[in-house]
C-alpha cells in the first residue's frame, strides 16, 4: 500500500522512540483551564458551602438552558440521573421499560433499580443506536407487560432516530426517557439533546465530553412535575426540611464539581466543534489511505467508518470504527503505544449478572456482532492531526 502521508519525521527516529497516543488525554485540557479551575475549587472553598448552594443552581440553570429544557437536576452520577428520572416519572413495579442491550450497565441496572423490568431491543448496526423497528416489535407482542417508557442511548455522541421514537411515544402511549450520558450537545433537527424526552440523564463522569473532576450527573426535564419530584427524591424526599414526603435518597450533585462544571461548560462548544473536526479529519484520513469501506454495514478487509444521520449532531463523544480482526488490531495498536477502547465487548443479555433476564445468544444478533467488531479511536478536543495520521498509518499497516 502507497504511503498516502508526507512523514515529518525520520522513519528510524520515529520507530525508536514511539511518543504514546493515548485514547483519552485529560492532561491536555487541564493544562489549558487550570488556572480557572483553581479558582472556582477555591471560590466554594473560601465560602465555606459545600452542599447545594449558588454553584449549583447555577449550573443547573444554564446546564438546562444548553440543552433547551426547563430544569436541571444536579444529582451525585449519570446512573443516579437515570434512576431519578424514572423514578421521578413514577416507575416501578410492575412496569417495563424497554432499551437497547448495546450500552453501559447503567442504563439497565438504573431500570432494575426502580424495580421495574428492562426489556431489550436490537440496534441498527449502522448506527449501533436502538432500532424503532425492533423496539416497536416488542411493543406490539407486548407478553402481558405494562411498558411504561422507552429508554433509548445516544451512543458515541449521536441522538437516537428521534421522530421514530416519538411516533412509538404517540402509539403506545409510553414516556420517553433519554440516555444523554454520552451526548451533552449533540441534537435532532436542531432540537438539543436533554429537551427530546420526558426526561434525560447526563453524566458528567471524567471520560465524558462535558466532565466533572469525579462524579457527576444531571436530570434535565421541562415537566415542571417530574422537575420537582427529582429534586426531592435527591435529597431524601424531602421538601421541608426533615419533613420526609417519601423515601428518597442521598443524590446530591456537589457543589465543587459543579463549580469546575461552570468552567467547562463555557466551553463544551468549542469543544463539540473540535470533535466533529477530528471525526472528519479521520474520514479523510482512512478515504485517502484507500480503507474506509463505503455503502456496506459490515466490514471487509477495510474498515467501516462510524455514519452521522443527516438530522443528527453529532459530537463524536467517541470515533468509533468497526473492522474485522478488531482484537488483534487493538493489541497491535497498544504495542504501537497507541490507544484504542471497545464500548462495549459484552451486550447486557450476556453479562452474567443479567442472565436471569431470560435471553439467550443469538436473540440480539447485531448487538452481539457490533460487540465483537467496534473500536474507539482516540478522539478528544486537544488530539492533534499528526497523531491521527500516526493512528491511520498504524491501523494501515496493521490492514496491509
Ligand atoms: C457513563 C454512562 C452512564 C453512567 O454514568 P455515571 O456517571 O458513570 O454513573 C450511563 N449510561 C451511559 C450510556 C454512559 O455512557
Amino acid at each position: 500500500m502507497p504511503e498516502p502521508y508526507p512523514s515529518s519525521s525520520s522513519p528510524s527516529k520515529a520507530e525508536d522512540v514511539l511518543t504514546p497516543i493515548p485514547a483519552l488525554d485529560l492532561s491536555r485540557q487541564y493544562a489549558e483551564i487550570a488556572p480557572e479551575l483553581i479558582a472556582a475549587v477555591e471560590g466554594v472553598l473560601k465560602s465555606q458551602q459545600y452542599i447545594l448552594g449558588e454553584p449549583v443552581a447555577e449550573f443547573e440553570r444554564l446546564a438546562a438552558a444548553h440543552c433547551g429544557a426547563s430544569f436541571g437536576i444536579g444529582c451525585a452520577s449519570g446512573t443516579d440521573a437515570l434512576w431519578l428520572a424514572m423514578a421521578a416519572a413514577g416507575i416501578g413495579e410492575g412496569d417495563a421499560v424497554l432499551t437497547t442491550p448495546f450500552t453501559f450497565f447503567a442504563t439497565v441496572s438504573s431500570i432494575l433499580r426502580v424495580g421495574a423490568k428492562p426489556v431489550l431491543a436490537d440496534i441498527d448496526p449502522v448506527s449501533f443506536n436502538l432500532d424503532a423497528t425492533k423496539a416497536e416489535e416488542k411493543l406490539k407482542e407486548g407478553n402481558d407487560q405494562k411498558f411504561r417508557a422507552i429508554l433509548p442511548v445516544h451512543l458515541y455522541g449521536q441522538v437516537t432516530q428521534w421522530d421514530r421514537f416519538e411516533a412509538l411515544r404517540e402509539r403506545y402511549g409510553v414516556l420517553l426517557i433519554e440516555d444523554a450520558a454520552q451526548a451533552f450537545g449533540a441534537a435532532w433537527d436542531g432540537r438539543p439533546a436533554g429537551s427530546l424526552g420526558n426526561a434525560a440523564a447526563f453524566s458528567f463522569y471524567p471520560t465524558k465530553n462535558l466532565s466533572a473532576c469525579g462524579d457527576a450527573g444531571l436530570v434535565t426535564t421541562s415537566d415542571e412535575v417530574l422537575a420537582e419530584r427529582s429534586k426531592m427524591l435527591r435529597a431524601h424526599g424531602m421538601r421541608r426540611r426533615y419533613y420526609h414526603d417519601e423515601i428518597g435518597w442521598n443524590s446530591r450533585l456537589d457543589t465543587m464539581q459543579a463549580a469546575i462544571l461552570l468552567v467547562k461548560l463555557a466551553r463544551v462548544e468549542r469543544w463539540n466543534e473540535k470533535r466533529r473536526k477530528l471525526a472528519a479529519n479521520y474520514d479523510r484520513l482512512f478515504a485517502a489511505a484507500g480503507l474506509a469501506e463505503t455503502g456496506k454495514v459490515y466490514p471487509g478487509q477495510g474498515v467501516i467508518l462510524p455514519a452521522c444521520d443527516a438530522r443528527a449532531t453529532h459530537i463524536y463523544h467517541q470515533y468509533v470504527i468497526r473492522v474485522r480482526q478488531r482484537d488483534e488490531l487493538r493489541t497491535f495498536l497498544s504495542q504501537k503505544k497507541i490507544g484504542s477502547e471497545v464500548y462495549y465487548p459484552v451486550p447486557l443479555h450476556q453479562q452474567e449478572c443479567l442472565k436471569f433476564l431470560g435471553y439467550e445468544r443469538g436473540d440480539l444478533p447485531e448487538s452481539e456482532r457490533a460487540s465483537q467488531e467496534v473500536l474507539a479511536l482516540p478522539i478528544f478536543p486537544e488530539l492533534r492531526e499528526d497523531e491521527q495520521e500516526t493512528v491511520v498509518r498504524a491501523i494501515a499497516a496493521f490492514l496491509g
